[in-house]
């Protein structure tokens, strides 16, 4: 990578300048209750936003605390997540519920691991939004992002690549505000740095951008 470590704190500031002005307004990230953000993370897992909102209100109406959903029916639970899909999810969210009702709300990366139907990048997500916790949460969309920053061009599925990645993203991740930098690259992984078509102009990093400078950014990642 191009970029001087000097750099790397001026990157993570730029994207999070911009998460603050053009960022998405969602209700979760209104609140600091880890039960809506917990739910909010497993309704969005394979949803759009536009339709996992209203699920998310209506779990949050009729189930306002992780010890109600613990103890709701699996009638209950069906029929609130009913039209959503995937309803596996479903079943893992009543069972995670337990889980915490029982232990407690976990602390870090590694524990949230131990959440039914939590896997590595919903368990960095809610550890660096719920705990403050600074770890990168690396999804296909952040991926794209790191990759392009850095011109990295080789195949990203493989464990080098994957190592690179993460250890480069954890060099960028905001130490004062790991969550909102998560979420920041996530909503300019949507809003600008598309798979096809990238809005480079628009870009609050496009200065220290090393795909950007070379012309590669729609080749990455590979
Ligand atoms: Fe993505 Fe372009 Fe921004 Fe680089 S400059 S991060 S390729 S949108």
């Amino acid at each position: 990578m191009k970029q001087s470590p000097t750099e790397i704190p001026a990157v993570a500031e730029k994207i999070i300048q911009w998460y603050d002005k053009s960022g998405r307004h969602l209700p979760w990230r209104e609140l600091r209750n880890p039960y809506a953000i917990w739910l909010s993370e497993v309704i969005l897992q394979q949803t759009r936003v536009e339709q996992g909102r209203s699920y998310w209100e209506r779990f949050l109406q009729e189930l306002p605390t992780v010890e109600d959903l613990a103890a709701a029916s699996d009638t209950q639970i069906k029929g609130l997540w009913s039209g959503l899909g995937y309803y596996r999810r479903a079943d893992l969210l009543h069972r995670g519920a337990k889980q915490i009702a029982r232990t407690g709300w976990p602390q870090g990366t590694k524990e949230w691991l131990e959440v039914p139907g939590i896997g590595p990048y919903t368990a960095a997500a809610l550890a660096s939004i719920v705990d403050g916790e600074v770890v990168p949460a690396l999804d296909g969309n952040a991926f794209r992002v790191y990759s392009r920053l850095a011109d990295w061009s080789e195949p990203i599925e493989t464990s080098r690549s994957k190592a690179f990645i993460y250890s480069l993203a954890l060099n960028f991740v905001h130490p004062k505000r790991p969550g909102d930098f998560n979420q920041a690259v996530m909503d300019l992984a949507q809003a600008l740095c598309t798979p096809k078509k990238p809005k480079c102009n628009e870009c609050p990093v496009q200065e220290l951008c090393d795909a950007r400078s070379a012309g590669s950014a729609e080749l990455r990642p590979v």
